[in-house]
C-alpha cells in the first residue's frame, strides 16, 4: 500500500483558542481517518497584541534595543511558532492522537543565511519519514528553518505558507491544505467587500499573481512551490466544512461543478495599501536613461523595494513603502535630484488569465473609478494585470467600484 501523505498547515487564527484548537484537531483525525498520514504546518498564536504573537515578540526585543542583530531576532521570532506548536502536538495528544512536535530544523527545513526572509534552499525529508512511519502525527513549527551549519532563521511574512509547501513537495504530499479564517481565495478581500465570492478553482499563476498583489491569504512563494511539482493546494476554513479554493493547473470541466477557468476574464482584485509615490523631474532629457539608472542603483544599494515604475516624457514616477519613503528622499536628494512625493496612497491590481483577450477591461476601470470621483494617480498593465494607483482613502470604495463593475459578485 503507498503512503498517503497530507499537510495540513494552520494560521495564527486557527490556533487562537482552545475551541478553535479542537476544530483543528478534528481536521486532522478526519484526515487520518480517510487514511492520510497528516504533517501539520502550524503559525504562531494570534495576531498582534496577542501574548505570543509574532509582532509581540518583536516588540518584546525592539522596546529594549532597535538594533538588535537579525541573527537574535530570527531566534526569538521563531518562538512564535515552537509555542503554538507545542500546544497543539498537546491538543491532538489530549484527543487521542499520536503526535511529536518538530521546529523548522529539525524538520529539515534548511534554508540560506539571509535572517529575517532566509530561503529554503531544501528540505531532507528523513527525519518527518521516520516519525511517519511509527504511526505518528508530524506537528511543524512553520515561518522558520536552519542554514547548513545550524543558525535558526526565519521566513519572512508569511512563511508558515512556505514551510508548508516546501513539505509538501519534499514528501510528495497528496495535496497541501492551507486552513484559514475564510472559506477559500475569493475574488477580493471580503473584509473589504462583502460579496466576495469564492473561487471553486483557480490556477497557480492566477493565484500566484494576486497573492504578489497584496492579496494575503496565500503566500506567493508557498504557490510557486507547490507549482514546481505540481501538488494541488487547498485553501479551506478550519471551522467550517466548506469545500474550499483547489489551486492546480489541471482543466476545470474535469473537476465536476467548477467554472470554467477559460471563461475568467478577471479571476481577482488585490490591494496593496501605505505606499508612496515619488516623482523625478528630469532636467536633462539627453541622458534620461542614466538618470533612471542612477536613481534605480542608489534604491537598490540601499534595499528599498521599488514598484509601479513609469518613465514619462518629463518625469520618473515609482512606488516605495512609506515607512521607507523618507530614506528614499534622502537618497535622491543625495543624488541630486528634488523629488516630490505623495504619501498613504495604495495599489490595486486585477488579475486574470484573460485580460489580454478582452478589449475593453481598462475602459471600464476608469469609468468605475470616475463614477465614484476617485483619481488614478497612475496606471499599468500587462497580459494578466491591470493595476491602478489611488489615495488610500479611496482605497476600499476603489475595490468595491470595480468588483461592482466587473460583476465580479
Ligand atoms: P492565516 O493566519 O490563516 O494565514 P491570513 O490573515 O494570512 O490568515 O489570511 C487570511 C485573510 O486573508 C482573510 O481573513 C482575508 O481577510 C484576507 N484576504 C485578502 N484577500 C483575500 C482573498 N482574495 N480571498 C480570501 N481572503 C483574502
Ligand atoms: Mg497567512
Amino acid at each position: 500500500m503507498s503512503v498517503r501523505i497530507l499537510v495540513q498547515k494552520f494560521g495564527g487564527t486557527s490556533v487562537a483558542s482552545p475551541e478553535r484548537r479542537a476544530q483543528v484537531a478534528a481536521k486532522v483525525s478526519e484526515a487520518i481517518s480517510q487514511g492520510f498520514m497528516p504533517v501539520v504546518v502550524v503559525s504562531a498564536i494570534g495576531r498582534a497584541g496577542d501574548p505570543y504573537a509574532t509582532d509581540t515578540l518583536i516588540k518584546l526585543a525592539s522596546n529594549i534595543y532597535s538594533e538588535m542583530p537579525k541573527r537574535e531576532m530570527d531566534m526569538l521570532m521563531s518562538c512564535g511558532e515552537i509555542i503554538s506548536g507545542t500546544v497543539l502536538a498537546s491538543t491532538l495528544q489530549s484527543a487521542g492522537i499520536d503526535a511529536v512536535l518538530m521546529t523548522g530544523g529539525q524538520a529539515g527545513i534548511i534554508t540560506n543565511d539571509h535572517f529575517g526572509n532566509a530561503r529554503i534552499i531544501r528540505v531532507e525529508p528523513e527525519k518527518i519519514f521516520q516519525r511517519l512511519n511509527q504511526g505518528q502525527v508530524v506537528v511543524v513549527s512553520g515561518f522558520q528553518g536552519m542554514t547548513e551549519d545550524g543558525q535558526v532563521t526565519t521566513l519572512g511574512r508569511g512563511g508558515s505558507d512556505t514551510s508548508a509547501a516546501a513539505i509538501g513537495v519534499a514528501l510528495n504530499a497528496e495535496a497541501i491544505d492551507i486552513y484559514t479564517d475564510v472559506e477559500g481565495i475569493m475574488t477580493a478581500d471580503p473584509r473589504i467587500v462583502e460579496d466576495a465570492k469564492i473561487l471553486d478553482v483557480v490556477t497557480y499563476n492566477d493565484i500566484c499573481h494576486l497573492a504578489h498583489q497584496g492579496a494575503k491569504v496565500i503566500h506567493p512563494r508557498a504557490v510557486e512551490i507547490a507549482m514546481q511539482k505540481n501538488i494541488p493546494m487547498r485553501i479551506k476554513c478550519t471551522f467550517t466544512d466548506a469545500p474550499g479554493t483547489l489551486v492546480t493547473n489541471i482543466q476545470p470541466d474535469v473537476v465536476a461543478g467548477a467554472d470554467a477557468i477559460g471563461d475568467r476574464i478577471i479571476t481577482g482584485i488585490a490591494h496593496t495599501p501605505n505606499l508612496t509615490q515619488i516623482r523625478v523631474n528630469i532636467a536633462d532629457q539627453e541622458n534620461k536613461t542614466q538618470t533612471a539608472k542612477k536613481i534605480f542603483k542608489g534604491m537598490a544599494l540601499a534595499d528599498i523595494n521599488v514598484d509601479f515604475i513609469s518613465v514619462q516624457s518629463e518625469s520618473i514616477l515609482y512606488t516605495v513603502r512609506d515607512e521607507v519613503a523618507n530614506k528614499a528622499v534622502s537618497i535622491l536628494k543625495n543624488l541630486g535630484f528634488e523629488p516630490e512625493c505623495l504619501a498613504s496612497c495604495a495599489k490595486i491590481a486585477l488579475v486574470g488569465g484573460g485580460i489580454a483577450d478582452v478589449p475593453g477591461v481598462m475602459a471600464s476601470v476608469v469609468e468605475a473609478l470616475s463614477e465614484q470621483g476617485i483619481a488614478i494617480l497612475q496606471s499599468a498593465d500587462s497580459h494578466t494585470t491591470i493595476w491602478v494607483l489611488v489615495r488610500k482613502e479611496h482605497m476600499a470604495a476603489a475595490v468595491q467600484a470595480l468588483h461592482r463593475k466587473l460583476q465580479l459578485g
